[in-house]
């Protein structure tokens, strides 16, 4: 007989078992971060990260499954019913000589001193999960409240310190629908140009730019890049993006709120680069390290658009074959987004639709998705010698078959070889 497993814990649960222990143990344990945010806006959080004061060779020593992550950084994951955990040790960051990471960390006792070194105030608030109380060391309630995004202390020098901070400003704009604060917009803005420089890497930014593409407030997050000037600096691949980022912005705008894991993958890339040439899309895609999929879906998507603005030109298996490359709901919806953001006229948007639904009506050989009545082996046997001919005549039977021309085996091969005596 199997002993039942306890059931998965959930975030809340996990971290509140590691505050319970850690204050048993007679340390501080605290949620941190943007949990602590997230709750006071009535949102889900993400990821619950606690913080303390005992050291990682201490926290290692009081739970029974941890895996030492950061230990240079004071971080160590607890294990709790299949929940993980973050522990950090509360420290105060050295001096940033490179601008990316602290030369050296000190741990330090005070959570106040913690809240510091973390990067806006709205982040920088910790929770005592047994008092049920808040602690506000750097005015960050007021500022969830008034939904506004602000460097903790002088955001020139948090900046230089870390330039990503700059693109993470208006990633948590975009995401908790905040606005920045003036002195904090002012200071990125004037220093935008330095990511580039700053040997912020890629990797780092594609996880900002993705995380404020992916959220329903992806639009307003884009204004505030450009209202920063981070546009070309994040883009510097894709000027053709640059210049259109205006158009950019409405088409992410029209796009819907929620996309599901699928559509997110190339929707709003596509959108975001979609004035951009598609060399100049690529090299965007491959400087900021995306992955395939999403590089895929993206051009796919893109090459797509081209010819689907043309839709009530293409003939009726050019048609066919376009919504066989794409999703054709993923190519609708940014059709759809794209001419609005241009202020044309949705005439082709509307006869995609008109198609996509009589398509999916449609049954028989010319129906989208049917197998060709016709193969290459099938003209092997009709006497047709394989070679450059196939390649030639194969494709012209498809769009017969696509276009109703030919409706059985037999009319497409017949086809077939009146093409090949002419080709
Ligand atoms: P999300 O819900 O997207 O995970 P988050 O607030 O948890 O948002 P993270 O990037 O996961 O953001 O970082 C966790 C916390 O660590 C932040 O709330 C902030 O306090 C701190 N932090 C993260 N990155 C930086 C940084 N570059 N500079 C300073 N503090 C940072
Ligand atoms: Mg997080």
């Amino acid at each position: 007989m199997s002993k039942a497993r306890p059931p998965k814990a959930t975030p809340e649960e996990a971290a509140r078992f590691v505050v319970g222990v850690l204050r048993e143990a007679g340390h501080e344990g605290l949620y941190a971060g943007g949990c602590v945010r997230d709750r006071l806006l009535g949102r889900v959080p993400n990821d619950y990260d606690v913080a303390t004061d005992a050291e990682p060779d201490q926290v290692q020593g009081l739970f029974k499954r941890t895996l030492a992550v950061g230990e240079q950084f004071g971080i160590v994951i607890v294990r709790y019913r299949g929940q993980q955990i973050e522990v950090a040790t509360f420290r105060t960051d050295g001096d940033y000589s490179d601008g990316r990471r602290p030369d050296s960390v000190a741990y330090t006792r005070s959570p106040a001193e913690d809240a510091q070194r973390r990067d806006f105030t709205v982040n920088g608030l910790f929770f005592d999960p047994i008092a049920e109380e808040v602690r506000d060391h750097v005015e960050g309630v007021a500022d969830v409240i008034a939904g506004r995004i602000r460097a903790i202390g002088d955001p020139r020098q948090r900046f230089s310190e870390d330039r990503l901070r700059i693109l993470r400003a208006p990633r948590f704009a975009a995401v908790l629908g905040f606005r920045l604060e003036e002195e904090t917009a002012a200071a990125g803005k004037a220093m935008a140009g330095e990511i580039a420089s700053s040997g912020v890497s890629p990797e780092r930014i594609r996880v900002e730019l993705l995380k404020l593409l992916k959220c329903p407030g992806r639009a307003r997050g884009w204004r505030w890049c450009r209202e920063l000037d981070l546009l070309p600096v994040v883009f510097a691949s894709a000027p053709g993006a640059v210049a259109g980022a205006e158009r950019a912005e409405r088409a992410l705008a029209e796009l819907p709120a929620s996309l599901s894991a699928e559509q997110v993958l190339g929707l709003p890339w596509a959108a975001a680069l979609h004035t951009a040439s598609l060399s100049e899309a690529e090299a965007t895609l491959r400087a900021l390290r995306c992955s395939n999929k999403e590089r895929e879906a993206t051009l796919r998507l893109l090459r797509a658009l081209e010819q689907a603005r043309e839709f009530p030109r293409l003939t009726l298996s050019a048609q066919k074959r376009l919504l066989r490359q794409v999703d054709p709901a993923e190519l609708a919806l940014l059709l759809r987004a794209t001419e609005l953001a241009h202020e044309g006229d949705l005439r082709a948007y509307r006869q995609l639709q008109a198609r996509r639904a009589a398509f999916a009506e449609e049954v028989g050989p010319a129906r989208i998705d049917a197998k060709p009545l016709v193969m290459g082996k099938d003209l092997g046997k009709a006497g047709i010698k394989p070679g450059p001919v196939f390649g030639r005549v194969l494709p012209l039977v498809e769009e017969a078959q696509l276009e109703g021309r030919v409706r059985t085996k037999q009319e497409a091969l017949a086809l077939a070889l009146e093409l090949a005596q002419q080709v």
